[in-house]
């Protein structure tokens, strides 16, 4: 597949984030070089003798330490919103080891505006183009959901223990039965729904990470559009969007997970290998089965990856060379996407 052209059905971003405070303290070795001209990241092993060649990846659009929110915006993500906004479908996921900033990619840190992630720019800029159009009327729901354990819950109910069924119908393909759905008029207004969310997602754990780096949530905004035609009859089209901050994809085998957590494990590395495997099958193009039935994630996303919809796939590493084995691991995973 040719590079840099963002027309393609899936898109590949990898994002590096800089070193924190406490790597630099602890003297932390960097593996990572990160070419942002020629979309190429290098991986040194600090385990392998000097001689031996470093391994090299390339990717549709590669981002270092300086990134800024709005790169990844305008990079990789803009034209998926402009196609939603156009009627289509589209998914963008952050992937990545727990700690990588696949949350600080999506949400980003909410009272600095610089650093507003994908979510929140998302709204401005549907929003804003809604604003600009005379002759259409808009409608804008939104929806949030987590998925843990292959259990669906959603982020905006009160009672968020409450399991959800999938559902699928032949008029709306794969829903979620029963999943709240907010009708929103500005960003202001779904920036408030997101916070709402956010704020369940982190009830019943001791600590937010612990719950993240274990559960998908999926915030899902549908774009109606509705205009009169020439022939004076109403047209409507419709756009979903789909921004999903994965569970970490961190080997939990390593981490000495026992019984519960165990099996907990084997359920979160399922739902990121289905995805791995539609994503690798969608791009592959030769195969006439794509497993989406694999997972609840897949089935979720189904009529939102593939077909005419649009997917961005952010891969964030770090650059420590004590993450090396995690940071390899998940440049091989984003380039089976490609
Ligand atoms: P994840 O969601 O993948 O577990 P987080 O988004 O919570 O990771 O990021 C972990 C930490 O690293 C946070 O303190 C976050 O602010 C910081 N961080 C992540 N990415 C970046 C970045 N690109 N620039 C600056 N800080 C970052
Ligand atoms: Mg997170």
């Amino acid at each position: 597949m040719s590079k840099s052209k963002h027309g393609e059905a899936v898109t590949v971003v990898v994002r590096c984030r800089p070193f924190s405070r406490r790597e630099e303290m602890s003297g932390c070795e960097n593996v990572l070089d990160v070419d942002e001209k020629r979309g190429q990241i290098t991986i040194r092993n600090p385990r392998a003798p000097p001689d031996e060649p470093m391994k090299v990846f390339t990717f549709d659009v590669v981002h270092g330490f300086e990134s800024k929110q709005r790169d990844i915006y305008e990079d990789a993500v803009r034209p998926l919103v402009e196609s939603v906004l156009q009627g289509f479908n589209g998914t963008i996921f952050a992937y990545g080891q727990t700690g990588t900033g696949k949350t600080h990619t999506m949400q980003g840190v909410s009272s600095d505006p610089e650093k507003s992630g994908v979510i929140p720019n998302s709204f401005q800029h549907i929003f804003t183009q809604i604003s600009r159009t005379q002759n259409q009327k808009y409608l804008v729901r939104s929806s949030y959901l987590e998925i843990y354990q292959e259990e669906v819950r959603d982020l905006l109910c009160k009672d968020n223990n409450k399991k959800l069924e999938l559902k699928e119908s032949p008029d709306f393909g794969v829903y979620v039965k029963d999943l709240s759905s907010v009708v929103t008029k500005n960003a202001t207004e779904i920036e408030h729904v997101m916070n709402l969310g956010n704020q369940s997602r982190s009830v019943g754990f001791t600590n937010m990470n612990e719950r993240s780096s274990r559960s998908h949530a999926i915030f899902g905004i549908t774009v109606e559009c509705s205009e009169v035609g020439p022939d004076g009859e109403d047209h409507i089209r419709v756009g979903k969007l789909n921004m999903v901050d994965l569970a970490g994809s961190e080997r939990q085998s390593k981490t000495g997970a026992k019984g519960k957590r165990l099996k907990e494990a084997a359920k979160i590395n399922l739902s990121l290998s289905a995805l791995g495997n539609v994503i690798s099958a969608l791009v592959d193009g030769k195969s006439s089965h794509i497993p989406y039935r694999d997972s609840k994630l897949t089935r979720l996303l189904q009529d939102s990856l593939g077909g005419n919809a649009k997917t961005v796939m952010i891969a964030t590493v770090g650059p420590s060379h004590k993450n090396f084995d995690e940071s390899l691991a998940t440049l091989r995973y984003a380039s089976r996407a490609k």
